[in-house]
Formats: C-alpha cells, sequence, structure tokens
C-alpha cells in the first residue's frame, strides 16, 4: 500500500499561513487583492474561478473578475486588460487561456506587468523560473507540485526525477525547479524513446501529459513516488475525473502517490493566493 498525498491537508497548512499574513497586512491598512481576467464563459475557467474564489475567501483575501464577451475585439481587449494592470488596489492578475483564437494572446499576456504576474503569463516570469530568481512567479501547478514536496518532505535533492510532459505550463517549470532543489531531471515528451524504461528508472515521476491512465505498472517500480498532474475524464467512468497514471495499477506498486482528484489540483488555488499575497508584499516594499 503507497502512501496517498492528499492535497488537502498541503493547502490546509498555505492557507493557515496566509490567513495570518493578510491579517498582518490589513492592520498594516494594506489589503491584497486578485484581480480574475476571463473572456466568456468555459466551463474549465469557471470551476477554477470558482476554487480561486473559495480560496480567497478563506484566507480574507479580495478579489474582482473582470469578465468580457466571446467576441470582443482586439483593441478593446488590450485596453480593458490594461486598465486592470493599472489598478493599483490589484496585486496579481489571473487571465485564464487560451483567449479566443481571434485574440493576439501572446501580445496580450505581455500587457500584464512581471510584478503582478501571479501565474506566470508573460516571457519574463518564465525566464525567471528559468534563471531561478524568485521574484518571479512560476505558474501555479508546478509550484503546486513543489509545495506538496515540501509538505510531506520528499527530498529531491540527488534524486533520479522523470517529467513527462513538456508543456510551458506545467512540464517545463516543473523541471526547472525540480532542478533548482537538485534533482538530476530527464524531460519526456511525445517522441522520447523506450518511455517506460526511462520512467521505470525515476526514483520520482511527475506524470502532465494529459492522457487518461497513461502510466501503467510497467512505467513504475518499488519506492517511487509518483505525482499525477493529470486531469482527464475517466473513459472508464464517463462524467468522473481521472490522472495520468493508472492509479489502480500503480498505487499497489509505488511508495507514495497522488490521487486525482484530491492531489495536486487541490493546492493550485491556494498557491495562486500565496503568490498574490507575495505580489502585494513586494509591491509594498515588504519582501
Ligand atoms: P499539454 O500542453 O497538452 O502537454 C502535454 C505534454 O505531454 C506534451 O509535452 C506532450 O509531448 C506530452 N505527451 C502527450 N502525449 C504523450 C505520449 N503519448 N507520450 C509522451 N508524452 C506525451 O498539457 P499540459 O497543459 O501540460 O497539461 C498536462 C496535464 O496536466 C493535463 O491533464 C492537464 O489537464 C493537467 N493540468 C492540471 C493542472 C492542475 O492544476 N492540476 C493545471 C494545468 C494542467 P509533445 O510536447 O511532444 O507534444
Amino acid at each position: 500500500m503507497a502512501e496517498i498525498l492528499t492535497g488537502k491537508e498541503v493547502a490546509q497548512s498555505i492557507k493557515e499561513d496566509l490567513k495570518k499574513e493578510i491579517e498582518n497586512l490589513k492592520e498594516k491598512g494594506i489589503t491584497p487583492k486578485l484581480g480574475i481576467i476571463r473572456v466568456g464563459a468555459r466551463p474549465d475557467d469557471l470551476y477554477y474561478e470558482g476554487g480561486a474564489k473559495k480560496t480567497a475567501d478563506s484566507v480574507g483575501l479580495e478579489y474582482e473578475v473582470f469578465e468580457y464577451p466571446e467576441d470582443i475585439k482586439q483593441e478593446e481587449f488590450e485596453e480593458a486588460v490594461n486598465n486592470v494592470n493599472e489598478r493599483k488596489d490589484i496585486n496579481g492578475i489571473l487571465m485564464f487561456s487560451p483567449l479566443p483564437k481571434h485574440l493576439d494572446e501572446k501580445k496580450i499576456r505581455e500587457l500584464i506587468s512581471p510584478e503582478k504576474d501571479v501565474d506566470c503569463l508573460t516571457m519574463g516570469s518564465a525566464a525567471k523560473v528559468f534563471v531561478g530568481d524568485e521574484t518571479g512567479f512560476p505558474p501555479c501547478t508546478p509550484k503546486a507540485v513543489m509545495e506538496m514536496f515540501s509538505y510531506y518532505g520528499i527530498e529531491l535533492k540527488g534524486k533520479k526525477a522523470v517529467v513527462l510532459g513538456r508543456s510551458l505550463v506545467v512540464g517545463k517549470p516543473v523541471a526547472m525547479l525540480m532542478l533548482g532543489e537538485h534533482a538530476t531531471v530527464t524531460i519526456c515528451h511525445s517522441r522520447t524513446q523506450n518511455l517506460s524504461e526511462v520512467c521505470k528508472d525515476a526514483d520520482i515521476l511527475v506524470a502532465a501529459v494529459g492522457r487518461a491512465k497513461m502510466v501503467k505498472a510497467n512505467f513504475v517500480k518499488p519506492g517511487m513516488t509518483v505525482i499525477d498532474v493529470g486531469i482527464n475524464e475517466d473513459p472508464d467512468n464517463p462524467g468522473k475525473m481521472c490522472g495520468d497514471v493508472d492509479y489502480d495499477e500503480v498505487e499497489p506498486i509505488v511508495e507514495k502517490i497522488t490521487p486525482v482528484p484530491r492531489g495536486v489540483g487541490s493546492v493550485t488555488t491556494s498557491v495562486l493566493a500565496k503568490h498574490t499575497v507575495k505580489a502585494c508584499k513586494m509591491q509594498n516594499g515588504l519582501e
């Protein structure tokens, strides 16, 4: 039986610290605030937004949602983003992506100031993650993975880590963050040969492929820690969620594993709140 690394306790611990920090800031007359920019009303975005609001409410973080119609024009949206970005009372910005195809997303992302870019939308923030500059904010999901390691006391130094997936949102940044903690990191992708063997060689396997239950028993070995970042519809239980790891096959073999749901995904909105508070402190010369 593997140790099940659930996200709830990790999120709770982050939220307890944040609550105190926000109270202290409010005593100084500073109120941290998150701006959420959403175009349209995609169910995934609304789901995440709901989670972000609930987390914010639980720690006393203020927020404001800026909602725009699906057919908003480029110029109009640029102006709207600039307006949110310039608001002095907004310390951090979350903008849902992908944006509708007619919008130039690359250009719009870059309108966000680096000091407010709490979910790593800009190239500048991504660069900071790659050079290990802690004034930048990594995307919330990779940071949530790091929070899991930290909370559960999983040492990365000297360990062989394999990251399955090389997206800019999860795979690459999580690999860089793990490298920063002195793991020896291999990044796999769709052209990797002998994938299951490469994965099986790891002490720590992070799966971020977006393929339901792709990681099977032959990808893992006893003693391994498996972190499942995937969020997929379960092909065996329509309407239910599953990860990139075939949990039923893998859990009996490995030492530690995160479930889906109730794993990494439960930690991301707490990281978002944490980043916003850090942004607020930096903007007020307190960090
Ligand atoms: P993505 O942009 O689609 O990237 C998927 C990566 O997996 C790519 O690098 C791709 O390789 C690789 N890949 C796909 N099929 C593969 C295969 N058969 N063998 C080996 N590699 C393969 O996805 P993403 O945005 O990184 O998201 C990954 C998963 O994490 C998804 O399930 C997503 O829903 C989930 N997610 C979770 C959270 C959270 O809060 N928990 C947040 C964001 C994303 P190539 O580069 O070669 O195409």
